[in-house]
């Protein structure tokens, strides 16, 4: 992978462009390939965002949300766009497995592609371009450096302002996790001088459940909840009949890990989902413990050090018995 320094100079010719990004996109998913997308179209490329499955209903307001693709229902169409591409952006994941059913018409594909993104250990031989930085607080914010670092900075109008926004706020859990660098306050900064309104963004994303959503976590904090105080490890639960009686959907679970981590005490939260396909791990950390390898490890994921996802195929009694007796091996690093 050359550094993405050395694409800057094709930028300015107008080409067939497509963005991708992980499947479930969430706000960094989805506000990065927006961004990126807002920026593009105003060089003349032809631009096509490409998410490999549905996302959120919360996302849905975001500017040009609706020209987005959604692979699974539109295979054909973005297969074609794929095929017929010359430059390919890879946003927010760094293995191809993270985009699900695309990830052999990315493999196939032998137009130039470009990866903009913030997890661990990227599969850099994939790309022909890039730039991978753990250190950044979101792919939202990769994006914005990589408009100002090709001299675009004049482009960055309030539509890529809103999306990118959205990304660097999702994934600092609202300016609060240590990635929250004085990088990522100028930016904003420089986006309220433009234009941004940030408060109708934090309404769009957390005041915008449904009634059912609300009373689906009252439920699982009181029933589908254990506290493991020996290894200051909170965990939850949520099996297939939880989402179908209170009408679950894409989104709706986002977030309720982090319920866990507000005990006192607690360094090391887990949430395990029943969903149709696999059973779907979320873990969270406090300080020095690392879920990127922990998810690794033992459950076939990874992500950063303090947020990290994972998977199973066992039923959601099993692989949560399978936790608690991985988690006797971590007992002295969590106390
Ligand atoms: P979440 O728990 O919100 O789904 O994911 C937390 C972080 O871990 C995100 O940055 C996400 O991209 C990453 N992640 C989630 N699941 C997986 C996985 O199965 N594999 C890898 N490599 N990363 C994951
Ligand atoms: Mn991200």
């Amino acid at each position: 992978m050359q550094q993405i320094q050395d694409f800057f100079s094709q930028l300015n010719n107008p080409t067939q462009v497509v963005i991708v990004t992980h499947q479930k996109p969430d706000g960094d998913a989805m506000g990065s390939s927006l961004g990126l997308y807002h920026f593009l179209i105003q060089l003349g490329h032809q631009v096509q965002v490409i998410s490999p499955t549905n996302w959120a209903n919360f996302l849905d307001w975001m500017p040009a949300a609706n020209k987005v693709l959604d692979f699974e229902n539109n295979k054909e169409k973005a297969i074609q766009l794929i095929e017929n591409a010359n430059i390919i952006f890879c946003l927010d994941f760094n293995v191809l497995h993270r985009t699900k059913h695309v990830a052999p018409y990315l493999e196939k594909a032998t137009c130039t592609k470009i990866l903009i993104d913030h997890h661990q250990e990227p599969q850099t031989d994939t790309f022909n371009f890039g730039i991978s930085n753990t250190a950044k607080s979101s792919t939202c914010e990769m994006v914005y450096d990589f408009i100002v670092d090709s001299g675009n900075a004049d482009k960055i109008n309030v539509a890529i302002t809103t999306c990118l926004y959205t990304g660097a706020m999702t994934d600092t859990g609202s300016f609060r996790f240590p990635s929250t660098t004085a990088s990522v306050h100028k930016m904003i900064a420089h986006f309220k001088e433009i234009g941004l309104q940030h408060t109708p963004i934090h309404e769009h994303i957390y005041d915008n459940f449904s009634e059912n959503r609300l009373r689906f976590i009252g439920f699982v904090l009181s029933n589908r909840m254990e506290v493991l105080y020996e290894y200051n490890t909170a965990i939850m639960y949520v099996y297939k009949q939880d989402l179908q009686k209170y009408k679950i959907k894409t989104g709706d679970t986002e977030g309720l890990v982090n319920y866990l981590l507000t005990i006192e005490g607690i360094r090391f939260a887990a949430i395990v989902i029943d969903r149709d396909e696999e059973r779907k791990w979320s873990f969270r950390s406090k300080g020095n413990f690392d879920v990127n390898t922990f998810a690794r490890l033992h459950f076939e994921g990874g992500g950063h050090f303090n947020a990290s996802g994972g998977r199973s195929d066992e039923t959601v009694d099993s692989t949560v018995l399978k936790f608690k007796n991985v988690l006797k091996q971590y007992e002295q690093q969590l106390q």
